[in-house]
């Protein structure tokens, strides 16, 4: 390609669709187009500071690293300049010609599926250099590269399907100016008074800077370096809103001055609201690294790790060096020794504020619990993350309660030593499931495990104290039928000698029925209400890990339960005494059938329905009919 001819480029596709969602939509926080170029200068500046820190050669050293805007209100024309590192001809085609983001598809999928969304969307995460287009008709991009030898480019787009970039004819100084014509309804980006007050509401920590038609408008200090008793609460705030563009108040400040072993500042925030849209926004986590009031990183995910992603904010230190290179960081012992003291000093925080403000942790648990989750593999954290974990439990009101693993050893019954927990979809689910019958009737708390990644957390932390972590279905029966029932409304009926012996053999028969489908059957002693249940052994696979590995493995073979059968149940009394009578018939064959589907049904581990179904309904028909005849008789 020749370097001086006109080159029309087209955009990609994505680039496309996004621009048509931008410049035919109307935003109304389309203002902070302005805060995204803004802070797009402000990192081509960082980015420059950093390279002359590293003593490489640059174009224009007498440069002062600045932001500048220049207003003219009666062309309707925006100019946005700064000192910062430029971009080559190359460059503006993979910075400015694509959108960087990893999953932009997925994004612009949002925002055209969350109209109403739309707005918060674009407030809170930007969509970059492009937002421009929801003011301009059109931006020149004019830029020269830090390097010596690259020339100065131009870059034209009326924000359509193409855009054009050449080599610039005349000089031009290292840095970047985009000039914004501005739309006719848009025309209050050229007015001062507005340009002011966005740049002081979005912008006010910009540590460049700002110079609007010459006056510099931006004032505020590093605050993290600032001393704590100086602050005021609005200052945080205002400092929060400018790092996470998030349009609330924070519901933790965290401001933290380290000076031994190692010397460092930092300035946390806990967000009210979780940014984890769809899920969708996880992995950009992470925490602003300064030396020496020098951005480093922006969101540095090596400084706090992913659980604990939820927190934003910056981190400040005198003891790594400024020429310290992004790649290196890791291996710097320093760095490694802040971001340990991070997590210790944030794992510490949420301790005391569950201590002192159980209300306001749980909160913060309800809309940061599930990415904390995450932080099962932190074993040297370990009794801290523990002492976080918040559950729903069988001595909680209702759904919304929730309570600690220490909260549940305080109300430990006498001898009971593990700590039992249920998986399931709903409390209700789990409240009137079989296995958990003898619990209630023994008032012994369970933890209701109802998010999935529970079962993960549980089984991966194995004990706490001298406590087990077990599941309600592997319970090893003789440790809790001893302890006091506090229901005593559901008194049993003795069992007769003679009629063990037979229920015995009835177990046998079913045995034989079910075949290798269950392992044994025997007599429950933890149903109340229910004829039958699935338990597994102690030691075997509980039965969320089942679900899981039958999800993710193809050939998964079921384990195999054991079958327990109520002698109190009406049916199972019921189908005694037709055994008895003749240990052949039919009914009873089915009926087994009937109890071990239903149980299946119940653990969410029957795979085929329709035998189940087809049975049920020769049972209705037949238990109908039967009804027929006995009212007949009673009405003759
Ligand atoms: P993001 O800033 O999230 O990366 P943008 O769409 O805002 O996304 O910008 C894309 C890229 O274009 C930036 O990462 C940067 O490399 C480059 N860029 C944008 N504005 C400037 C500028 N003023 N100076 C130098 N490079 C810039």
């Amino acid at each position: 390609m020749s370097k001086n001819e006109a080159k029309k480029f087209e955009f990609k596709a994505e680039t496309r669709q996004l621009l048509d969602i931008l410049a035919h939509s109307l935003y109304s926080s389309r203002e902070i187009f302005l805060r995204e170029l803004i802070s797009n200068a402000s990192d081509a500046l960082d980015k420059l500071r950093f390279e002359s820190n590293k003593n490489t050669d640059y174009t224009d050293k007498e440069l002062a690293l600045e932001i500048r805007i220049e207003l003219d209100e009666k062309n309707k024309i925006l100019r946005i300049i700064d000192t910062g590192i430029g971009m080559s001809f190359d460059e503006i085609i993979a910075n400015i010609g694509t959108i960087a983001h990893s999953s932009s598809a997925e994004f612009i999928k949002q925002l055209k599926d969350n109209k109403e969304e739309a707005n918060n969307i674009i407030g809170k995460f930007g969509v970059g250099f492009y937002s421009v287009f929801m003011a301009a008709d059109k931006v020149t991009v004019k830029s020269k590269s830090f390097r010596q030898e690259e020339k100065p480019v131009v870059w034209v787009s009326e924000g359509t399907d193409e855009y054009e970039l050449n080599y610039l004819e005349e000089k031009l100084q290292r840095g970047t100016t985009i000039e914004i014509h501005l739309k006719e309804d848009a025309k209050e980006f050229s007015e001062k008074w507005r340009v002011e007050n966005i740049i002081k509401q979005h912008s006010n920590f910009i540590s460049f800077p700002i110079l609007l038609d010459g006056t510099k408008i931006n004032t505020t200090p590093a605050l993290w370096r600032e001393p704590k008793s100086k602050i005021t609460p609005e200052q945080y705030e205002e400092f929060y809103k400018f790092l996470s563009h998030d349009n609330d108040a924070p519901a933790e400040t965290l401001h933290i001055s380290v000076d031994a072993p190692i010397q460092y500042n930092a300035l946390l925030f806990i967000p009210k609201k979780s940014s984890d849209f769809f899920g969708f926004y996880r992995d950009q986590y992470g925490l602003d690294l300064y030396v020496r009031r020098v951005l480093i990183q922006h969101k540095s995910k090596e400084l706090i790790p992913e659980y604990l992603g939820f927190v934003k904010g910056v981190v400040d230190s005198e003891d790594i060096p400024l020429n310290v290179s992004r790649e290196t960081l890791q291996e710097n012992a320093v760095f490694n020794k802040i971001s340990n003291n991070i997590v210790t000093q944030v794992l510490n925080f949420l301790i005391k504020k569950a201590s002192d403000d159980k209300v306001k942790y749980q909160e913060i648990w309800k809309e940061h619990g599930r990415q904390f989750k995450l932080g099962y593999g932190d074993f040297l954290n370990k009794d801290k993350f523990i002492q976080l974990l918040r559950f729903n439990s069988s001595s909680q009101a209702d759904h919304e309660g929730l309570v600690s693993i220490d909260e549940y050893i305080t109300g430990l019954k006498t001898d009971q030593k593990e700590i039992y927990f249920a998986f399931g979809n709903t409390r209700d689910a789990i409240l009137s499931s079989p296995q958990f019958e003898i619990f209630g009737k023994k008032g012994i708390e369970v933890l209701f495990l109802l998010d999935p990644m529970d079962e993960f957390v549980l089984s991966s932390l194995g004990d706490y104290k001298e406590y087990k972590f077990t599941q309600v279905d592997q319970v090893d029966l003789s440790k809790i039928e001893k302890m006091p029932d506090v229901k005593t409304d559901s008194k049993k009926d003795e069992i007769s000698k003679d009629d063990q012996k037979h229920f015995d053999s009835l177990a046998q028969k079913f045995k034989t029925i079910l075949g290798d489908n269950v392992t044994e059957v025997r007599l429950s002693k933890r149903l109340e209400s229910s004829p039958a249940c699935l338990v597994s052994s102690e030691n075997s696979l509980s039965s969320s890990m089942h679900k899981f590995l039958k999800l993710t493995q193809k050939d998964f073979a079921e384990p195999k339960k054991v079958f327990e059968i109520n002698p109190h149940h009406p049916l199972i009394k019921n189908l005694l005494n037709i055994f008895k009578k003749d240990s052949q018939d039919t009914f009873i064959e089915k009926s087994a059938w009937q109890l071990f589907e239903t149980s299946l049904l119940l653990d969410g581990n029957l795979n085929d329905p329709h035998k189940l179904y087809k049975r049920v309904n020769e049972m209705v028909t037949e238990a109908s009919e039967l009804y027929l005849k006995f009212k007949d008789q009673v009405s003759s």
